[in-house]
């Protein structure tokens, strides 16, 4: 029995769902130019929180429990990577949320917030900024139902 309650936590949840990872790194930074296909995005980020960031962001190799990370050093200077193998896949909701969460950690310094809202009778979560980025039922009746709720608390 003692087994049976994580594993129904876990089946519930949103397990197979990818992380996006806030990382101190202590190497040398490289700051490669970013890959046009962000750029949109950026953009988009800049206008709704009002801000005039412009981080470099690239594909990456990374494990394939990450879909984006923000790499942060003590000086200040940001980079982030995007995974392609999730990103390839992704709807345009969902490549502009992951965008907005990197941003949200590297331009913002937001960290993570994984509380939950209610939201038209649905559990949605609260923030971009959760650990996981959100599935299509999220996207659908969470981040489109109200997406001014979404940019609001990032900002
Ligand atoms: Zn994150």
């Amino acid at each position: 029995m003692r087994f049976i309650i994580p594993l129904l936590f876990l089946l519930s949840g949103c397990g197979a769902l990818p992380f996006c990872g806030f990382i101190d790194q202590k190497k040398p930074y490289t700051n490669p130019p970013t890959d046009p296909v962000f750029v949109q995005y950026i953009k988009r980020f800049n206008t709704e929180m009002v801000v005039s960031t412009n981080i470099s962001t690239t594909f990456g190799p990374m494990d394939d429990k990450h879909a984006g990370i923000c790499h942060s050093w003590s000086d200040g200077h940001r980079e982030i990577t995007i995974n392609k193998k999730y990103w390839d896949n992704y709807s345009d909701k969902q490549r502009e949320q992951l965008i907005f969460h990197e941003l949200g950690h590297c331009a913002l310094n937001r960290d993570h917030n994984d509380a939950t809202i209610t939201m038209n009778d649905t559990v949605c979560p609260e923030s971009i900024m959760r650990s996981k980025i959100f599935n299509l039922f999220e996207i659908a009746y969470c981040y489109n139902y109200d997406y001014g709720h979404y940019l609001q608390e990032l900002r």
